[in-house]
């Protein structure tokens, strides 16, 4: 049967071989066939085997649109839309969508890869860079690969140790490593290929997004522009991990050679020596391809450090930060660019996710660009020149009125610009943006794209301490100051977490849903049965209705839900893959009474879902840092012993485990009013100044800590541990 149905999507003249004359089995397939023949057109060249060959190439790549009983790459098609042609597993039968298998993950961090499949293989990439690689039907482990990333590199991760995906070409299998390196592993047996170092390994880069194979060529950014880095994205030989080539997105050093011609007049664009300080413009997550125009974009995120009046203090555009890039994908040499916030400051990347999609505008198709950047604003681009055809803000905005169409420039709020009057400021969307990396899905059914949006404000304040070459976050802004800002400022919106359909042609939104969960949204799936499917971080996975938000279907994943779902056929059955697992789920909603009875609130697990799957979750407890019992201690420290450890905490401490002490990721990063670390001094410095926890990604502070600091942060956790009013 198996085999049969191979040769039916493979080779169009062997439908009947499947019947092998068997009236009653003619009457079963019959429904399927026809609907197998709607959804795979004839242009299907592919090989549809399940030899785990991941047997892809420029063609099959280019052709994906058509072939939907696979999911190729990150965003399914070059385009990046996240649309699958699948209607098997509709509005009429969703309700019998179940789990059909699961496989656990062996690292309890964000996870935040779309699962890839190909030939019959499932892979997937978790926190610290592991990949697995499953029979997609069987759920069977093939491999797993742990590059043996140095934990102590969780200290220069701004935003966790995520992975979002890895890339298959022509039998291979490329991910990113948090450490810098591309690595390539044999799709079959997850041997290592060849691997190279993509970084200046001294530097604090890092790789957290998934690489894209365009003509043979493996193309990868990287992170850390709240560190201190330049960042450039580079194209190597998917056959030889050899060099291609290199495209950097801010200018070096004028004194010096520029690696690319254009970086002449970029450089026009800065001042100051932003050279020194690295300038970031990291390309960290979002690209996509045209293959009809033959351009790569690539999505360039925010400056280093954010605040611009230390970057470039007179001014400037700053180019090519927060910009959207064509290249040309077989030399990187540079095409167009639409940069959407000039002289960036508030950590406004533009590295979200780029899509590409054909609409009717005034009467016109249009090939267009569409993105949601961080920075509050929904932009629809001409995807042959770069020229701006509309923009509206899809969550509340006030660091700009609008954007001009004329010269494609936002109209600033001046009062925004806290690094220029030196007054502080809070600004919406924060540094978290109104859309941040999580994938959106553009569906071909309805015309609307579905992003999973926050609405969100933070205060900016001037950092007065700012040192160049900190080992550590270091963006000119002070965060402890700007949280408290926010705290006292009266009359601020209520923050929230929604799914929102936006009609990119009307430029405005269609509906949306409010997240019950709301300490982050997840990535997105459309499909052509009308079906829209996103989980929460409550702990569920949802189907809604993708005309009115309707919601239709959800099942219970155990686990905080970031990642986006992939959808694929395995034999004759559609499959929707999701990768579980964030930092938290709340105290509150649908996973408050899993969170309660699991101990744990991470389950990283890889989810199967088919139509009438039989698979159970078990309920496995797991144990955190917060899990200890302890009696919290008192102190005697003086008070100003205490108040320097609160601002000792608020510089070193605060970004990760929270402003006062209260960590809204408690998985990831302990709450430390709830740490039984606190209780003994030696306890406390075998992690802070020791480095105990290393592998957990809590490297020895050592280093970035004055004599008896680690002492007066333990005192002043003390005091927030014994304070009932805040205490959970
Ligand atoms: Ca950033």
């Amino acid at each position: 049967m198996v085999g049969h149905w191979v040769k039916l999507r493979t080779q169009r003249c062997d439908y009947f071989q499947l019947l092998d004359g068997d009236p009653m089995r003619y009457r079963t397939l019959a429904p399927l066939i026809v609907g197998v023949l709607a959804i795979v057109p004839a242009q299907l060249s592919a090989q549809q085997a399940s030899d785990y060959q991941a047997a892809v190439d420029a063609e099959r790549l280019v052709n994906a649109t058509a072939e939907a009983s696979d999911w190729l790459s990150y965003g399914r098609t070059y385009d990046e839309q996240r649309y699958s042609p699948l209607s098997q597993i509709n509005k009429d039968n969703l309700e019998r969508l179940s789990l059909a298998w699961f496989a656990d993950m062996t690292t309890s961090r964000g996870q935040e890869a779309t699962p890839i499949v190909v030939d019959g293989a499932v892979y997937v990439s978790t926190a610290w860079s592991l990949v697995w690689a499953f029979d997609v039907r069987s759920g069977e482990l093939l491999w797993q690969y742990d590059p043996e990333v140095d934990r102590a590199k969780g200290f220069q991760a701004c935003c966790d140790v995520v992975n979002r995906g890895v890339a298959v070409w022509e039998g291979k299998v490329f991910v990113g490593a948090l450490d810098g390196r591309l690595i390539a592993l044999d799709s079959q047996t997850g041997e290592v290929l060849w691997e190279t170092m993509t970084v200046d390994p001294d530097r604090p880069y890092t790789i957290t997004g998934a690489p894209r194979v365009v003509k043979g060529n493996v193309i990868i950014g990287n992170g850390g522009a709240e560190y201190g880095v330049r960042g450039y994205v580079t194209a190597y030989d998917a056959a030889s991990g050899e060099q291609n080539w290199r495209f950097y997105t801010v200018p070096g050093n004028p004194t010096e050679a520029f690696e690319q011609p254009e970086l002449f007049d970029a450089a026009s664009t800065w001042t100051g020596q932003w050279w020194t300080l690295g300038g970031g413009g990291t390309v960290w997550d979002a690209m996509a391809y045209d293959a009809e125009l033959d351009l790569l974009y690539i999505g360039v995120g925010n400056g280093s450090p954010w605040n611009q009046s230390l970057r470039s203090p007179d001014g400037g555009d700053n180019l090519f930060l927060t910009s959207i890039v064509a290249l040309d994908p077989d030399d990187g040499s540079y095409r167009w660019h639409y940069q959407t916030v000039p002289g960036e400051t508030w950590d406004y990347t533009a590295t979200q996710h780029i899509m590409l999609a054909d609409l009717e505008i005034d009467g016109v198709e249009r090939r267009v660009v569409m993105q949601a950047p961080k920075n509050g604003f929904f932009y629809v681009i001409d995807a042959a020149t770069g020229q701006l055809i509309s923009a509206n803000n899809y969550v509340p905005v006030n660091w700009a009125t609008h954007i001009d169409l004329d010269s494609g420039r936002p109209v600033e709020n001046p009062d925004a610009r806290y690094d220029l009057t030196g007054i502080p400021f809070v600004v919406s969307p924060s540094a978290l943006g109104g859309h941040n990396w999580y994938p959106m899905s553009y569906s071909q059914n309805s015309g609307l794209v579905y992003i999973p949006i926050t609405e969100n404000y933070m205060g900016y304040v001037h950092d007065n301490e700012f040192v160049i070459n900190q080992r550590g976050w270091n963006t000119g802004v002070d965060l402890a100051q700007g949280f408290g800002l926010a705290r006292s400022t009266p009359g601020l919106p209520e923050q929230g977490t929604f799914l929102q359909a936006w009609d990119p042609v009307r430029q405005e939104e269609a509906w949306r849903v409010k997240h019950e969960a709301a300490n982050g949204p997840a990535g997105v799936l459309s499909t052509a049965a009308g079906l829209v499917f996103q989980g929460n971080r409550a702990g569920e996975f949802v189907a809604y209705d993708d005309m009115t938000g309707e919601r239709l279907w959800s099942a219970f994943t155990q686990a905080g839900v970031m990642a986006a779902p992939s959808t694929f056929m395995a034999g004759d059955e559609q499959h929707i893959a999701l990768l579980v697992g964030s930092p938290a789920l709340p105290s509150e909603g649908p996973g408050a009474a899993a969170a309660t009875t699991l101990a744990s609130t991470n389950n990283s697990r890889l989810l199967l879902f088919k139509l009438g799957g039989e698979a159970q979750l078990p309920r496995v407890p797991v144990q955190t840092e917060n899990d200890v019992e302890f009696d919290i201690p008192q102190t005697d420290a003086a008070n100003e012993i205490i108040a320097a450890g609160e601002s000792a905490y608020n510089r070193t401490c605060a970004v990760c485990h929270g402003d006062a002490g209260i960590s809204l990721r408690p998985d990831t990063y302990p709450d430390l009013r709830r740490s039984a670390r606190m209780v003994t001094a030696e306890s406390w410095a075998a992690v802070v100044l020791e480095g105990e926890l290393e592998d957990n990604g809590m490297v020895s502070f050592a280093q970035l800590l004055e004599d008896g600091e680690a002492e007066a942060i333990r005192a002043y956790v003390i005091t927030r541990a014994n304070s009932e009013a805040d205490s959970r």
